[in-house]
């Protein structure tokens, strides 16, 4: 199975497109991904148009074009719960000057993010193994962030619990999402104020294949967040702002 390379999709609906040498990573990231996922499941998501739809046009579609973001800094970036790579690697292969760090609890999924560091050269990122709530605790990773990106880890106020410790002042917050409803909106404003950030774009999309519906939710952190947060392991989910 090989990937698709689908150019003018990138180019339709992002107003962008990958070069040759970017095309050949991600489909030695598939391969891998392909290969490991024999062993140990990684992901479901394995079929050439679906692993293309949903792990890297998804992953693009979140971070190209946005013109509050220095894309030529060597932006400091967080991917929170990051699975098996996703959304942080392929946006790695396309900016592999940003220094991301892939944080995720489960160890063996870090493990082979690991490997797929080195097998891809992307020598400017690390892997952390914890929980969002004692990692965004540690002073090596509290307020260090430019941006920080999480996809299917929970509910969006959760999600901004997660975040906002980790990003400097300015910093923002990329929210993946299906559905966005007007009283989630309304939650997470109000959610956004206790932890010092603002909501400053919802950017809906259809996905290019399966015509899918799909929500960018840009926060920013505009003043500090209380060491209270984010709360201990487990209170965020199971009890959200
Ligand atoms: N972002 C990936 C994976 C989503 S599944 C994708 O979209 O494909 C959710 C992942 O978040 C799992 O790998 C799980 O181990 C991790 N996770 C859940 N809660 C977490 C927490 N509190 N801190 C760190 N990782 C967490």
């Amino acid at each position: 199975m090989q990937l698709p390379t689908f150019k003018d999709i990138w180019q339709d609906s992002l107003q962008w497109q990958p070069n040759q040498e970017q095309l050949e990573k991600w489909e030695k990231l598939y391969q891998e991904i392909l290969l490991i996922n024999l062993q140990i499941n990684l992901t479901r998501i394995t079929e050439p148009n679906d692993f293309w739809e949903k792990h890297l046009w998804d992953s693009l579609a979140g971070v190209i074009g946005l013109d509050f973001l220095e894309y030529k800094d060597s932006l400091k970036v967080i991917d929170i719960g990051t699975g098996a790579g996703f959304p942080g690697l392929p946006i790695n292969i396309i900016f592999p000057h940003w220094k991301l760090t892939l944080l995720d609890s489960t160890r063996k999924k870090i493990k082979v993010i690991t490997l797929f560091l080195e097998a891809l050269k992307l020598e400017n990122s690390q892997t952390v193994i914890g929980r969002a709530e004692d990692i965004g605790h540690l002073p090596e990773h509290r307020e260090k962030y430019n941006l920080g990106l999480i996809r299917a880890v929970g509910e969006p106020s959760v999600c901004a619990e997660y975040v906002l410790p980790f990003l400097k002042i300015g910093g923002i917050g990329v929210l993946y999402r299906g559905n966005w409803q007007k009283e989630e909106e309304i939650n997470l404003n109000n959610v956004l104020k206790k932890l010092g950030g603002k909501l400053i774009l919802v950017k809906p999309f259809q996905t290019p294949l399966t015509k899918s519906t799909r929500h960018f939710i840009y926060i920013q952190k505009i003043t500090k967040t209380s060491d209270q947060f984010p709360r201990s392991v487990g209170i965020p989910k199971q009890n959200p702002l």
